[in-house]
């Protein structure tokens, strides 16, 4: 057997563009939803995330503000920016990158955004309505892309075995609530793997959805996933390849060409849940407008 691929660059990009299409209808209306990415540091790889969402946000229509502070920049500092943004009528989404400086307390940080702007969905408040199924709530992006690439896919979750690899707040934890939800995207039966997992091969070959979000390169491999499995892999790590003009190549938490022989369906890295991150980032940003203008 020969996997399904999963194409998340064309996926997210009907989605981006389906966001175009309504922000070009509220715009005629006078409202323009408005993202600001803050960005305290200069880590390269936060900066070209935050590089690619601005980029994403003008070409989608939307107001985009970058701020960039300097390393050394207080915690107090970087609140005071939050507080400007959170008082700011054009912006309707704040999102800060991660990771912030070791100086700077993130939870801090990201609690004190304004939950109506919280386009990340980290703050308790939007994980509080995750988790109880309040649909006003920001669902972080990576584990909302997944949904939307698994329902847009027809990929039926209701009843099936998911089994996620992973506990962060970022990733895991959220694509197991969502995954557990009543309705389309949902009613699956979800386990949660981590470090202390004992036996992980004999949980994650009970996957019918199996997603890999690990942070470690081609972890899951051939003998780990049932065949006719559907495999998400959310991982992105740099691998050494001398080959490349970079001197590096990225690849996934799952090993993509034995496994892709054995599962019916699989994402590739890059490709796959990258381009759906930044799509649903959009997505939350328009729904974060919608919803203040209800208010
Ligand atoms: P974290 O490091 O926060 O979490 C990794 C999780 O994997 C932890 O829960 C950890 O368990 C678990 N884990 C680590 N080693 C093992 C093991 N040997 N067996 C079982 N579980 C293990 O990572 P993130 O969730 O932030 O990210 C995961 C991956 O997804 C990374 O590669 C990251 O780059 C990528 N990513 C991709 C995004 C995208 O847009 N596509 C967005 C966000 C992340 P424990 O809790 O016990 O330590």
């Amino acid at each position: 057997m020969s996997a399904r691929i999963l194409d998340g660059a064309a996926i997210g990009k009907t989605i981006r563009e389906e966001v175009a299409s309504e922000v070009a209808r509220l715009s005629g209306n006078g409202r323009k939803p408005g993202l600001a990415a803050v960005l305290v540091g200069e880590d390269p790889a936060s900066a070209v995330y935050v590089r690619s969402k601005g980029k994403a946000c003008e070409e989608a229509g939307m107001h985009s503000v970058t701020l960039r502070l300097p390393a050394d920049t207080s915690e107090s500092e970087l609140l005071s920016t939050v507080d400007r943004l959170n008082a700011d009528a054009s912006i309707h989404g704040i999102l800060v990158q991660l990771p912030l400086p070791r100086h700077i307390d993130s939870e801090k940080v990201l609690r004190r955004i304004d939950p109506g702007k919280d386009v990340d969905g980290f703050h308790p408040v939007n994980v509080g309505k995750l988790v109880t199924g309040d649909k006003s709530a920001f669902r972080p992006a990576t584990p909302y892309g997944v949904q939307q690439m698994l329902i847009r896919s027809g990929i039926e979750t209701k009843g099936a075995h998911a089994v996620i690899v992973g506990r962060s707040n970022i990733v895991g934890k959220p694509m197991a609530n969502l995954l557990i939800q009543q309705g389309p995207g949902g009613d699956a039966t979800v386990t949660v793997c981590h470090s202390r997992t004992r036996d992980l091969p004999t949980v994650t070959r009970q996957a019918d959805i199996l997603v890999a979000a690990i942070g470690k390169a081609e972890f899951v491999t051939a003998d780990m996933v049932r065949p006719g499995a559907v495999v998400i892999d959310v991982g992105i790590n740099r691998v050494d390849d001398p080959a490349r003009p970079r001197g590096y190549r990225l690849v996934g938490d799952v090993a993509y060409e034995p496994v892709a022989q054995i599962a019916s369906a699989i994402t590739p890295v890059p490709g796959g849940v990258g381009p759906m991150t930044i799509a649903m980032l959009l997505q939350n940003t328009l729904q974060a407008m919608k919803q203040a203008d209800l208010d």
